[in-house]
């Protein structure tokens, strides 16, 4: 499997790791962009929410989960925080494995 994050859920690449369970991993970012910057993964590979299917609606749930979770424990809760799924090139994803990001600790700008 030539899928990084795929790599670091098998641990074949190492990541600083900030929460796991049977289905989600969450690691930061090699390169934040904010202070608190995220990325929240299903250990199912689905390329992008372009190929999600019906049967992974409840995953992208539990994402959102571990993101509200993660964000209290990283303080960014109250003073807001960013949750990202790029897809596709004109949105500039460059893994091909979907991953939530979450930005947090400044205030970001749009777009
Ligand atoms: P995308 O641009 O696809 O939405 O986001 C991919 C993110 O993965 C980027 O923010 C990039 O910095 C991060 N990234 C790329 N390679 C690695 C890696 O090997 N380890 C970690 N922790 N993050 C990575
Ligand atoms: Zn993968």
């Amino acid at each position: 499997m030539e899928c990084i994050f795929c790599k670091i859920i098998n641990k074949e690449l190492p990541s600083k790791i900030v929460y796991q369970d049977e289905k989600v991993l969450a690691f930061e970012d090699i390169k934040p962009k904010a202070p608190v910057h995220l990325l929240i993964i299903p250990k199912k590979h689905i390329p992008s929410i372009d190929q999600l299917r019906e049967d992974d609606k409840e995953l992208i749930g539990e994402l959102s989960l571990v993101a509200r979770r993660l964000a209290k424990e990283y303080r960014v809760s109250g003073t807001g925080y960013r949750l990202i799924f790029n897809v596709g090139k004109d949105a500039g994803q460059t893994i091909d494995h979907l991953h939530l990001h979450l930005l947090g600790g400044k205030k970001l700008l749009w777009a």
